[in-house]
């Protein structure tokens, strides 16, 4: 069917765009190439759902760009024995796409709204072993670290100094760094097995804001 061909050629496209980009790990391709986007984007965005930009999703927030995603995992180095915390469900494709590779995935989103989503979407598509919670990611998930892996997808001035604390011995962090609407980077931390932060800075990007607190608006 040509409807079906046209699919087809749109996701060899989308693998082709990682690849040309640097993504070359073959899980985080794997990851990338099962976790169908179309079901994480909104309704009037489904034609761009395969095209390498951020789209905007309900409260005012974005599905990150997919080479962003791509890059953020495959930075992360996550292995299938990995225990890892998202800060920032968002749609929860991010964690959809860890959850192929990790063993288990613990998300934190601020709006409640955006939680109770993501929720129902990874239970609709069988990713049973992601955990989401509607909370604030400043404070993490002290009752399940720690982790080996953290990411954040919202950028913050600082490293939140609970999360360090809830890294593993070993782990690696990575999140975007810088003022609001300024240059915001990617770093990587890797936490010693002394405790030592060893850091790394990685790419330009654009991310929305670390907020702090629980969204009050649903
Ligand atoms: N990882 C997401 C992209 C999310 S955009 C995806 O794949 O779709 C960043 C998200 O971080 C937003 O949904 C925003 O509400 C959330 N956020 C911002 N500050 C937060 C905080 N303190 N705790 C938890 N989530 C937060």
């Amino acid at each position: 069917m040509a409807a079906e061909a046209a699919a087809d050629i749109e996701r060899m496209e989308f693998q082709l765009t990682l690849r040309r980009r640097g993504i070359s790990d073959k899980a985080v391709l794997r990851a990338m190439d099962e976790v169908p986007r179309e079901h994480f984007v909104a309704a009037s965005d489904l034609e761009s759902a395969y095209a390498d930009q951020a789209l905007p999703i309900a409260c005012g927030q974005t599905i990150s760009q997919p080479y962003v995603v791509a890059y953020m995992t495959e930075q992360l180095e996550v292995a299938p024995q990995r225990r890892v915390l998202e800060i920032g469900t968002g749609s929860g494709y991010q964690a959809a796409v860890l959850s192929r590779i990790a063993r288990e995935v613990v998300s934190i989103e601020r709006y409640r709204t955006l939680a109770d989503t993501a929720r129902d979407r990874l239970k609709t598509l069988g990713y049973d072993n992601v955990t989401i919670r509607a909370g604030d990611g400043f404070a993490g998930a002290p009752d399940r670290a720690p982790f080996d892996r953290i990411i954040v997808t919202a950028a913050a001035d600082k490293v939140p100094p609970a999360l360090v604390e809830q890294l593993a011995a070993g782990g690696k962090m990575v999140l975007p760094l810088g003022p609001r609407k300024a240059a915001q980077h990617l770093v990587k931390l890797t936490k010693t097995p002394g405790g030592q932060l060893v850091r790394e800075n990685l790419i330009a990007v654009r991310f929305v804001p670390l907020l702090p607190g629980q969204a009050r608006e649903l």
